[in-house]
């Protein structure tokens, strides 16, 4: 897995999530300057706290645990067969190989870890959901010719700090750069496309992407590119400067919002068809739970948590 990141040193103690960079983890800029780190944000999280407060409270502050879901596990195991994929020559890239990966890929994520074992009741359903899996990759050689492409970079970590001194990061499925230098970002998808209402919230994981690989590389990618292995379909969107701006303008507003919450303990809970995938019904008054006493803990502190940042949940 490949790294491109801005110079963080290390945090001292007695974070605070002030934002005033006392005591906060700094970073040094390329003209020298050192500058406090006031948190993290990945597209992952963001979307937790767009989607409903309470539930970005209780995976980044609360940092409740959640089942493993069998589509989520799904998505992890085919995106780790589609980098896998990219090891073997280009001519031997078929969708027969991929297949041929997908048992071992599987193997390894149980070796990594043992409670997927549990996700199935028995080996009937364990076997369909692998079909599943396959299915999709199998589509993915209806979408691309992977025979024909070398990726620059796959699973690559990125972050970078913005001028106000967030750090935004993140894991990109795929880079690819053509000969003139153009770049092309893309994220595999197991679900199915959105309607035209949800298409600017999907691209804007895509578009945070890019922000920050602008921050890094001094470069606007020419192409963000989803494609949605559930149902076949590719979703493309050339950005420009203006576009990413306006994508900084979202993040920091929307940052503004969770040091609100964070100040005044105040996170609102938001009903939406993504709760019925949502492990905190109990806990959440729209289901008749009471949350527990919010921990004395704030986002920033948790900038050297996996959690923070991670797509996986
Ligand atoms: S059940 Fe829905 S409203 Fe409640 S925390 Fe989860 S996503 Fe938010």
């Amino acid at each position: 897995m490949a790294a491109e990141a801005t110079n963080i040193e290390s945090a001292p103690n007695g974070e605070r999530a002030t934002g005033d960079g006392a005591g906060l983890p700094t970073v040094v800029t390329a003209d020298g300057t050192t500058r406090p780190i006031i948190g993290a944000l990945s597209p992952s999280r963001a979307g937790d706290f767009m989607t409903c407060p309470l539930l970005y409270r209780f995976r980044v502050i609360d940092q409740l645990p959640e089942r493993p879901a069998p589509a989520a596990v799904r998505g992890t195991l085919v995106h780790a067969v589609l980098e896998r994929l990219y090891d073997l020559p280009a001519a031997g890239r078929t969708p027969a190989a991929a297949r041929e990966l997908l048992l071992p890929e599987w193997r390894r994520l149980l070796d990594e870890e043992p409670a997927y074992a549990d996700l199935f009741a028995d080996d009937a359903e364990r076997e369909a959901w692998l079909e599943q899996a396959a299915g999709m990759l199998d589509r993915y050689f209806h979408m691309e010719d992977p025979r024909r492409l070398e990726p620059a970079q796959r699973e690559l970590y990125v972050e970078a700090v913005l001028d106000s001194g967030l750090l935004l990061r993140g894991y990109i499925d795929r880079l690819d750069v053509a000969p003139n230098g153009d770049i092309r970002v893309v994220d595999y998808k197991t679900g199915s496309a959105p309607g035209p209402e949800f298409e600017a919230k999907a691209l804007f994981q895509m578009k945070f992407y890019a922000l920050v690989l602008w921050r890094l590389r001094g470069t606007v990618p020419r192409l963000l590119q989803l494609m949605y292995l559930g149902n076949g379909e590719v979703l493309r969107y050339s950005p420009d400067e203006d576009d990413l701006r306006a994508t900084e303008r979202k993040i920091h507003a929307l940052w503004q919002a969770i040091e609100r919450a964070v100040r005044t303990k105040q996170w609102h809970a938001r009903r939406s068809r993504l709760c019925d995938w949502c492990d905190h019904q109990a806990l959440c008054p729209m289901f008749g739970g009471t949350p527990p006493p919010v921990p004395d803990r704030a986002p920033a502190e948790m900038l050297r948590s996996r959690r923070a940042a991670t797509d996986e949940i």
